[in-house]
């Protein structure tokens, strides 16, 4: 639904003013020649294309009809050819140099305008992208990606169409309707306001049309994205679909969905069809007006009382002329303004992202985290989301450089919740996380975020090589590479691959298995080597076996940092140091492994449940667990 995702901040939007003021005002003056240039030849360009048919006309009643003298303004007569063929080849020679001169200030206007959209569109994408990238998480977790990938495409093209041209077209439009009503109202009054009657029904049908059309090409847009991925999922679901003999009931379902689709576009469609037509023939009675009326003032004199004095052929020829010239323009004006409101959208959207507040503020003042050894603080640490929820309540803990903390708990207890403030993704509502004994909110994040090594349950790999995806736009040789790839143990599959390092992988790492990606990213942390290291469920995904290739990578990256794991599977954190066992966002039990199956509380409960003692867990475990299941 590439056009219509028209929702992404449409509260927000209503703040934003004069948003096309404001885009031409940031960008205009960064490319003062080629809009310049643009805007003259658009100004020049037009005055030009009225020459032609005044010519014309000129040369029907100086030179044909002779029913006037032959004179051109701003020229003496005393100048002027003597001879009927001097007049002829002078009449030629201006046509010859008006089509010349539009020829270079067409040239001109356009490129003024592509250089001026394609460096604006160039401008915007990349000032889009780096203000969205600088927004804190709350930003993203809110949203879809495909939303944002919205602004940073359909909108930003959509405001190149409209710097490319959209100025330019008006001005176009404006200088021609002026001057061509100006020329034929200063001519002759009367016959102008035969010849101008129809122009404003031009433009009142055509924006008319575009804005009765437009939603209905939106809904045909919607019917096919559900006809769309009716037949994708049909597809992709094929076997349940044969092996439940339905094809016959998917069948209908997919032509239920082409019919609504066809349904849709010809609604749409039919009025395209009357569109032009309707057009042509509010220009037809426009043109056959200006010839009855001209023709008859010609022949017979004055038509109705109303008018008076006296009309040539070349006036006629000329009206006609005009008349046909200026249909063109009013249409497109009707279709430009419509457009207008679509692309006052898009800037809106755009104007957003860039007034959007940064959540996650740098102190003016933050210090670099230099050497930093890994020591961690939680010191009564509260947390709600921003909308609303409390996250984490009271939470303090505290560990020395080098040790492992495993996390554990139920889902939702909180423990993703404390690794994305200690990375500061967001920042507590009370009390304060501590690197090293200093706060993290006053020290700059790039330092602080480069000591922490993240690997979370889905590893992310990034649209190109194994190689890259380890550097991850480190500059570093071969080896180091390989030498981590070999401590991640992952060396020996890579280079099992075809290409080995060189294998391209993707957002969906097809050809890779989970436990694979997963030492991937473990080789690139493993590169940057952080003082702070935080697991994530890094192994929740994969197989019992693969688990084991992991863990033994894990090991690797484990020692002599400072690790938070948290897991799943208890037997990941029985060997550490000391775990926290999380609980509706509080610390409810605290102690390493055989403390706490003594104690007999949650974690015990948990480890019964892994060790497969279902049996005797006691009942009120159960109830809580269903309860949040339920939550
Ligand atoms: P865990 O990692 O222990 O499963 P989390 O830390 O992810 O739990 O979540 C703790 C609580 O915070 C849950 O109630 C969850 O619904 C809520 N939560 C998590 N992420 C967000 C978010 N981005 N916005 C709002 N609430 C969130
Ligand atoms: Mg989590």
């Amino acid at each position: 639904m590439p056009e219509d995702e028209e929702d992404i901040f449409s509260d927000e939007r209503e703040n934003i003013e004069r948003p096309m003021s404001r885009l031409l005002g940031k960008y205009a003056k960064r490319y003062p020649a080629p809009v310049g240039v643009a805007l003259t030849a658009n100004l020049i360009s037009p005055l030009l294309g009225l020459a032609p048919a005044w010519l014309l006309a000129l040369a029907i009643d100086g030179l044909f009809t002779e029913s006037t003298p032959y004179s051109l303004p701003l020229v003496p007569t005393a100048m002027l050819p003597e001879t009927t063929a001097g007049k002829m080849l002078l009449t030629v020679s201006l046509f010859v140099s008006v089509y010349a001169l539009t020829t270079v200030t067409t040239w001109l206007g356009s490129w003024g305008w592509a250089v001026f959209a394609e460096n604006v569109q160039h401008d915007l994408r990349t000032d889009v992208y780096d203000k969205m990238q600088g927004l804190g998480m709350e930003f993203f977790s809110d949203r879809q990606t495909g939303e944002l990938m919205s602004v940073l495409s359909s909108d930003v093209n959509r405001l190149e169409g409209f710097l490319n041209g959209w100025l330019g077209q008006l001005l176009n439009i404006l200088v021609q309707v002026i001057g061509i009503s100006a020329i034929m109202l200063a001519t002759n009054w009367q016959l102008a306001l035969v010849a101008l009657l129809p122009a404003p029904l031009l433009t009142v049908v055509s924006y008319l049309f575009v804005q009765k059309v437009r939603p209905m090409y939106r809904e045909a847009r919607g019917t096919f994205g559900d006809l769309a991925s009716r037949l994708e999922n049909n597809l992709s679901g094929i076997q349940v679909v044969k092996s439940f003999t339905n094809e016959t009931f998917e069948s209908s379902r997919v032509e239920g969905a082409s019919q609504e689709h066809k349904d849709a576009r010809w609604g749409a469609r039919r009025w395209g069809i009357r569109f032009g037509p309707m057009l042509t023939l509010i220009n037809g009675i426009g043109f056959s007006l200006v010839f009855l009326v001209g023709g008859w003032w010609v022949l017979f004199g004055p038509p109705l009382s109303v008018f008076s004095g006296s009309v040539t052929v070349g006036t006629v020829v000329m009206f006609l002329q005009y008349t046909r010239q200026i249909q063109g323009p009013l249409t497109q004006a009707g279709q430009l303004l419509n457009n207008f409101e679509r692309v006052k959208a898009s800037a809106e959207r755009v104007f957003v992202l860039f007034d959007y507040p940064v959540s996650i503020p740098e102190a003016d003042e933050a210090d670099e985290l230099e050497d930093p050894r890994g020591a961690v603080e939680f010191d009564d640490v509260s947390f709600s989301y921003p909308d609303g929820e409390e996250a984490l309540t009271d939470v303090s803990f505290d560990v020395d450089p080098g040790q492992t903390i495993g996390l554990v708990g139920p889902t939702g207890s909180g423990k993703s919740t404390c690794m994305k403030l200690l990375l500061r993704f967001y920042d507590v509502t009370e009390g304060a996380v501590e690197v090293d004994g200093q706060d993290v909110r006053d020290v700059t994040i790039r330092s602080l975020r480069s000591s922490i090594g993240y690997v979370s349950q889905e590893p992310f790999l990034f649209t190109g090589t194994i190689r890259e995806n380890i550097a991850y736009g480190l500059d570093v040789t071969d080896s180091e590479i390989e030498s981590v790839a070999e401590r991640a143990n992952a060396h020996g599959f890579i280079t099992d691959l075809e290409d080995g390092y060189e294998t391209e992988v993707g957002q969906r790492g097809d050809r890779l298995s989970g436990g694979q990606r997963q030492r991937i990213a473990i080789a690139r942390v493993l590169l940057r080597d952080p003082e702070i290291l935080i697991l994530d469920e890094a192994t929740s995904h994969v197989d019992n076996e693969t688990e084991v290739l992991i863990q033994q990578s894990l090991d690797e990256l484990t020692a002599d940092r400072t690790t938070f794991s948290i897991a799943h599977r208890l037997s990941t954190v029985r060997d550490a140091d000391r775990i926290l066992v999380l609980d509706d966002g509080q610390i409810v039990e605290r102690g390493p492994h055989d403390e706490l199956l003594d104690r007999g509380g949650l974690y015990a409960n948990l480890w019964r449940v892994q060790v497969g003692e279902v049996s005797s867990l006691p009942e009120e475990f159960l109830e809580e667990a269903a309860a949040r299941d339920r939550a």
